[in-house]
């Protein structure tokens, strides 16, 4: 069974780059279903851009989806991430940040206002960072899946 179907191409015109134009082609030599392809589309979410063509952006404020691509019109607002992105935020910047602390502390074992100045700065900047790409990457995921809320 096919994972993108016809009628999924229907609102996509042909214009783009080689992957864009891959998955504008249905009967292409190269299988729809490709992991090139979903790659190529994960990319595209975590840079902000559309999944499927990669042209329009994907949000219109921060983490807000725009209702659809400026490019290609595909419904970005019907691919709802929930709390996913959040959980992945969390578990990546806690894993980076909260070993560091340790090792800071058992190499070094500064100050505690110390380790506040560093960590608490870069754990602010890499959350607010890694939000809306990840973000980005789950919708582009959906958009793969074709699973929509
Ligand atoms: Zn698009």
């Amino acid at each position: 069974m096919a994972l993108f179907q016809p009628e999924d191409y229907k609102h996509i015109v042909t214009t783009g780059s080689d992957n864009y134009q891959i998955m504008t082609r249905p009967n292409s030599h190269i299988p729809e279903t490709s992991m090139k392809v979903k790659i190529a589309a994960l990319l595209r979410g975590f840079a902000r851009r559309c999944p499927a063509c990669g042209g329009g952006r994907v949000f219109a404020g921060y983490i807000s989806p725009e209702e659809e691509c400026s490019s290609c019109n595909i419904p970005l607002s019907q691919y709802r991430s929930d709390d996913v992105p959040a959980y992945f935020t969390v578990f990546i910047v806690g894993h980076l940040c909260v070993p560091g602390v340790l090792i800071l502390e058992r190499m070094v074992s500064p100050a505690i206002w110390v380790q506040a100045a560093i960590w608490l700065p870069l754990t602010l900047i890499l959350t607010l960072y890694l939000l809306p790409r990840i973000k980005g990457t789950v919708l582009a995921l959906l958009w793969v899946l074709r699973i929509k809320g």
